[in-house]
């Protein structure tokens, strides 16, 4: 999600090393002016409190099939020597870059044919351009909240929209494969946004199977790993997630399984006891969904040794098929 306050012992993400004037404009030509601008804003602001933030409810009450798994030896950013390459930043196209709308379609016939998959790539790479307009509040069912935010983003500026963006798309092409059809909350096809209470809503509306908003979080360096964000009991206002902590779970812990099996990697080593997996009452797209939904934060932004592995494109398509995998074992338990 993003830098969010969660640990306020922690002082604010150290200013990017490339304030430096050349290096300013290396930064500068990466980012549209106005999203340079509106990053700079956001990281004054250290960060607005984004949709995953602050309390972390109690863990997770079981965990059985959250494997203990130990990180591997060595997690070298480009493990194995997939055909995608391997730039450390910005890299490679995803599979399908062109548009939301499918390029390609369910294929006829796959194991996942009839079922819809609601795909959330967390922020939107204009929210930076938009801050008045995220800024706005909306009804969570128990309080109100900013529409969206903008993310965090690595000390090189690769933003999580464009993070999540990716893997989001890597998802979408796996899952079709398998004949899901997979609709997607926003990609990159509007100015900002959507607000997390029309995320939840396009899911809802969907009648979606599964749903999983993906992120990636922006917290302390030396905080690594992956967790899942599981939806509390919740039953306020327009909030009633009664019929979905259940099948949510399940959800999520496959998911927990899967990305560890596919990726090697190790659960979150900072929240969630390491079991991959947190319950949160405090988010809006959990909150309002009547769908089983998670959350996934893939990593986190801010550290170097999960930034070199986030930034590689195929480890990012191991992580879209861990995604995969566990979404794909939920519709059909
Ligand atoms: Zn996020």
């Amino acid at each position: 999600m993003s830098y969010d306050g969660q640990y306020p012992h922690v002082s604010p993400p150290e200013p990017t090393p490339r304030r430096g004037r050349g290096n300013a404009l290396i930064v500068a030509a990466a980012l549209a002016p106005t999203a340079l601008a509106g990053w700079l804003v956001w990281q004054a602001m250290s960060g607005p409190g984004d949709e995953p933030s602050p309390q972390v409810l109690a863990p997770p009450s079981q965990s059985a099939s959250a494997p203990a798994a130990t990180r591997p030896p060595t997690r070298s950013p480009e493990p194995g020597a997939a055909g995608n390459s391997a730039a450390p930043t910005r890299s490679a196209a995803p599979p399908q870059a062109s548009s939301g709308a499918s390029a390609q379609g369910p294929a006829p016939g796959g194991p996942l044919a009839g079922r819809t998959v609601v795909v959330d790539p967390g922020h939107n790479p204009g929210n930076f351009r938009h801050t008045r307009e995220i800024n706005r509040q909306v009804n969570i069912g128990t309080n109100r909240k900013e529409c969206d935010t903008t993310g965090t983003a690595s000390n090189a500026g690769y933003t999580e929209a464009e993070f999540t963006l990716d893997v989001s798309r890597r998802l979408k092409a796996i899952l079709e494969k398998q004949g899901a059809t997979v609709q997607f909350t926003q990609n990159g096809d509007r100015a900002f946004g959507p607000c997390i209470d029309e995320r939840a809503r396009i899911g809802n509306e969907a009648k979606a199977d599964a749903v999983i908003s993906v992120h990636a979080d922006g917290s302390a360096a030396g905080h690594r790993g992956f967790h899942v964000i599981l939806p509390a009991r919740v039953n306020s206002g327009a909030a009633d997630t009664s019929s979905i902590v259940g099948p949510s779970r399940d959800l999520g812990e496959r998911i927990v399984g899967n990305f560890v099996r596919v990726t090697g990697d190790a659960p979150a080593n900072y929240l969630g006891e390491k079991t991959g997996l947190v319950v949160r009452d405090d988010l809006g797209g959990l909150n309002l969904s009547t769908v089983p939904k998670v959350f996934i934060e893939c990593g986190n932004m801010r550290d170097a040794q999960d930034i070199a592995l986030l930034s590689s494109a195929s480890w990012r398509q191991k992580a879209a098929q861990g995604m995969a995998d566990g979404i794909s074992g939920f519709l059909q338990g």
